[in-house]
């Protein structure tokens, strides 16, 4: 790396800046948290949770401008009181990932490619396929001995819950699974 002489002047004088400070009693645990503070000032401050695993470990995010701009462990959450993994720390990073899939893929039978689809044609597609699997495999009435009992239900869906869920999502996903007819409701936090 080669530095020119403006450059040379602002590292010489930044280091004996920080030497002086030093001396003065600067701490700088104290000053990484002011530069911190004034980082995040007129940011919006969101609670979120973790998407890796099961925990649901608690983050709290700040949002510039529509951009995130610092994302870290919610010290008053009760799962991490403000640790995260390795994982949890670099969850950012796929926030920002240009991979990160925004949009439903379709790939279509027999294709060799995904295509974008809307959101609606997303929920038409899921709710023809349920339609059609719930019909074709619906049991209506079980046979013990001589009797013969109503028992409405399908065993060929299944939901499966993610660590993200509340406590009122998984109402209604029960909700849901029981409309379908299904008994077979997880969840990630089990597996
Ligand atoms: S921070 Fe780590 S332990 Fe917590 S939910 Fe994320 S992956 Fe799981």
């Amino acid at each position: 790396m080669s530095l020119g002489r403006r450059q040379w002047l602002k590292v010489t004088g930044s280091v004996g800046a920080g030497l002086a400070l030093g001396e003065l009693g600067f701490q700088e645990k104290e000053a990484r948290a002011a530069t911190r503070a004034m980082k995040l000032a007129g940011a919006k401050e969101y609670t979120t949770a973790c998407n890796f695993c099961s925990c649901g470990c608690g983050m709290v995010a700040h949002v510039q401008d529509g951009k995130l701009v610092d994302l870290e462990g919610d010290p008053g959450h009760a799962v991490n009181q403000g640790a995260l993994c390795t994982k949890g720390a670099a969850m950012r990073a796929t926030h920002e990932s240009p991979r990160r899939v925004k949009v439903p893929m379709y790939r279509a039978p027999g294709s060799d490619r995904w295509q974008e689809i809307t959101w609606d044609q997303a929920y038409e597609k899921i709710a023809r396929k349920i339609q059609e699997v719930r019909d074709r495999t619906w049991v209506a009435t079980q046979r013990d001995g001589d009797v013969e009992y109503p028992v409405n239900r399908t065993d060929a869906i299944a939901l499966l819950g993610g660590a993200q869920n509340t406590n009122e999502e998984c109402y209604l996903f029960n909700k849901m699974g029981r409309l379908f007819g299904t008994s077979y409701i997880e969840h990630q936090a089990r597996l």
